[in-house]
Parts: C-alpha cells; structure tokens; sequence
C-alpha cells in the first residue's frame, strides 16, 4: 500500500493501534468490488441533480434569500422545482420553517388527513417519534384527537409486505397509507425501493384513490431511483439527513403530487397562503449547495455502514444489514446484546469527531423516547445525522444504530476508533 507508514503514524496520533488498522485493512480488501459498485450510483445521482439544475436554470441569484413575508423567493421557489424534478414529482416543498424530519412528516399527515379518516402503516411500527404524532402513544395535538384513526399491518417475519394483511385492512375510511423506507430504532430489514414499488402498486390496485406517503429518511440517493419513481404520492426526509449533504443547516422536504404538497403547504403555513409565505432567509446557497454534494456524501455513509457490518459481524455480533446485503438505507445497526458494547461504541464514535471529540456521551432521557438514549455526534450541523453519529435505546438487545460521515475516510476512523474503545474496555478480541 502506498503511504502505508504515513498512514499508520498519522492513524496513531488519532490513538488507533496497529492491530486495528491492520484488522480493518483486511476487511477492506474484501469491499473492493461493492465500493464500486457504490461509486457508480454516486455518478448517476450527480447526474441526475446536476441535470435538474441546469433545467430549472439555476442562478447565481437564486443562492440569495429573502426576508419578511417571502412573498417572492425565485431561489427558494426554483429549488423546490429542482427537488420536483430530482425525485419526478410534480412538486415539491423545501422549506427553512421545516424544523426537522418528524416536522415534515408531520404536516404531510395533518395537511391530507382530515377527521373520520383512517391511515394505516404497512410496514409496522413507524418510527418513535411519529407515535406520539398519530397518537399510538397518547400525545396532546395528536391525528388521533383529531379524529384521525389509526391501523397498523406488520412485516412479515422475513421482512416483506403482508400483502393479505394489507388488503384485509383498507377499508372505505382509508385515505393514506404511509411506508417507512428505513428500518429506524427496528432491527429489521431495510426496503428495497423496488419493494416498496409494489407496494404501492398493490394498494392503488385496491383504491386508486389512496395516497400513499413514502418516510424516506436516510434513504435519499442509495439507490439510483426513489419510491416515487414507483408511483408513491409523497416522499418526506429531512435535510440535515441525505440530502442535505451535510450543508444544510436544518429544513426538510416534501415531494409529490401537486395536491399532496399544496395540502402540506396550508398547514406548514396557513390555508390559502400556503407556498405563497416563508423567507428563506440565508439558507437557499446551502440548500443547492448540499443537495449538489449529497449523492457523494451519501455514497460515503454507505460504505462507513458496510464497512462497520463487515467489521463488526466478522468479531461474531448480529448486524443488520448483515456484512453482504443489498444496501436501501444509510443507517447499520450492531446488536451487542450488553449495553456497555452501545456505550463503548458511542464512545468511540464521538472521539473520532471533528467537533466536539472531548464530550464523552451517556445515556439520557430523550423527548420522544421511550428508554435512555445515548447518542454520539460531533457534527458541524447540530444534531445532523448525515455526519458521523449513532445512537442507541439502552434496552435489549442493545444495539447501536450508526449512520453518516461527510466522508468515507471519517466514517472509517469513526468505526476503528469504536473497535478500538471496545477492545481496550475488554469486551471484544480481535
Ligand atoms: C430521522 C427519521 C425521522 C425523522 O426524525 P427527525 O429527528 O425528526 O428528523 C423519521 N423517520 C425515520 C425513519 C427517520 O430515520
């Protein structure tokens, strides 16, 4: 290997040991291939982007914001037609005033359900914090308190749709049907865009008129299509997730139909105001900026995540993906089965960060959540989980969810540093 001396004395001063680079090393050599394979799907989603800018004829003057009302906005309306054009919806919201993922989901919900309607998740449990938004735990402002009711179809034991299940449960009060593209704090399997296709194809067969809502959070750019190339309603994410590309400093998306999203508009804002309001301040530059980088970060958190399944499956512990699976999401979870492994490896991670490396990271109790969570992140963006990061419920079976690195090379140290933590604390041998 070229500069191999250099590497190791530089890995050294970051505190990892020869035995764990020479370890890591090795695993990498198996990865070769698969990183790739990554790469080319990195090339055609640049494409893709750069093709949307350039149709909706980016500016310079759309790096610019607004203030006030943000009755005009041509950055922030032009950006919204680029994130249309990057997922083939017809329209999209992008928005600052968008506070996070859950935000986002949040106002597709409300924004196309009305009281005496029913929505049913058809992949099990949706993520934790969305309970509290449907009202599966009982929550002030909930769908549920406003009539909303709610089902719920489980994944079959081998991870894909219970397609009887679904059928048996739409009824006539169905309006929405929602699907979770990442496995979230679940340790099951991620879907496949594909799998997530027919399921929407399966549902509009029993009731065209159903909308269907993709969560598809840390999903954005693994693959070279996206579930509404597949004829999903609405795709909703976060951008200081994928495709944010680390630059973001906060907002989330919408893209659908144009009546979905006009829907999620009114009550974003207010009705009839609607796409009309909102000043994007300073943040339009970082919004194309990080969608412009995006598909390379993304690829990078890919291979941190197979990388860490690699790693951590060849030392005997259960992780999902497993070491050789397709990849749908960027998250990889390790199930240590004792809570020190989840501990140790937050540890690790945190002193690999660029910000922040001296926090050593604890359990804590989490709004939103139903267990302690401990969580490492040492990120640029407060709380993006683009960058480096994992967390993990201190609850059996103790597994830590990692996901992120703005760079393949960060993500590598970050797994070495929490191998490193855990064999120095004793609980794993290489
Ligand atoms: C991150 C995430 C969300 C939203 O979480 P926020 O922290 O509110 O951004 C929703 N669903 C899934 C699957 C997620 O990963």
């Amino acid at each position: 290997m070229l500069l191999e001396n250099e590497l190791y004395e530089s890995y050294k001063t970051l505190g990892i040991s020869k035995e764990i680079l020479d370890f890591s090393n090795e695993v990498l050599k198996e990865l070769k291939e698969r990183f790739e394979k990554i790469d080319e799907v990195a090339e055609y989603n640049q494409m893709k982007v750069i093709y949307a800018m350039q149709k909706n004829q980016v500016s310079e003057m759309h790096l610019e914001g607004s203030t006030g009302y943000g009755y005009t906005d041509p950055g922030r309306d032009t950006l919204e037609a680029v994130f249309a054009d990057v997922f083939h919806t017809e329209d999209a919201l992008v928005r600052a005033q968008i506070a996070c993922g859950t935000h986002a989901l949040t106002i597709a919900l409300f924004g196309n359900l009305r009281p005496g309607d029913e929505m049913i998740s058809i992949s099990g449990k949706p993520y934790d914090t969305l309970e509290g938004v449907i009202g599966i735990r009982e929550t002030k402002g909930s769908l549920a308190e406003y009539g909303v009711s709610y089902k719920q179809v489980d994944l079959l034991k081998n991870g894909s749709f219970d397609f009887e299940g679904i059928k048996a449960a739409i009824t006539d009060k169905t309006k929405l049907v929602e699907i979770q593209r990442s496995k979230g704090y679940l340790p099951r399997p991620t879907l496949s865009v594909q799998a997530i296709g027919e399921a929407v194809k399966f549902v509009k067969s029993i009731r065209k008129d159903i909308i269907v809502m993709v969560d598809n959070c840390y999903g954005e750019f693994v693959d070279v299509v996206e579930p509404s190339d597949f004829g999903a309603d609405m795709v909703v994410g976060s951008l200081i997730k994928n495709p944010g590309g680390g630059l973001a400093p906060l907002g989330g998306y919408i893209a659908g139909t144009k009546e979905c999203v006009e829907n999620a508009s009114y009550w974003l804002m207010t009705p009839g105001l609607g796409k009309e309001v909102g000043a994007s301040l300073g943040v339009n530059r970082s919004f194309y900026q990080g969608l412009f980088l995006a598909p390379t970060v993304t690829a990078g958190a890919v291979k941190g995540a197979i990388f860490a399944a690699n790693v951590y499956e060849r030392l005997g512990f259960k992780v999902v993906p497993d070491s050789k699976e397709p990849r749908h999401d960027i998250i990889q979870a390790v199930e240590f089965g004792f809570p020190e492994g989840v501990i140790e490896f937050c540890k690790g991670i945190q002193a690999a960060a660029p910000v922040d490396s001296h926090v050593v990271p604890e359990p804590w109790a989490m709004p939103g959540y139903d267990a302690d969570v401990i969580m490492a992140a040492g990120a640029f963006i407060s709380g993006a989980s683009i960058e480096l990061s994992a967390d993990g419920p201190i609850k059996p079976p103790y597994a830590v969810y990692f996901q992120g690195g703005l760079t393949w090379y960060h993500a590598k140290l970050g797994i070495m540093k929490s191998l490193q933590y855990l064999k120095d604390g004793g609980y794993v041998t290489l």
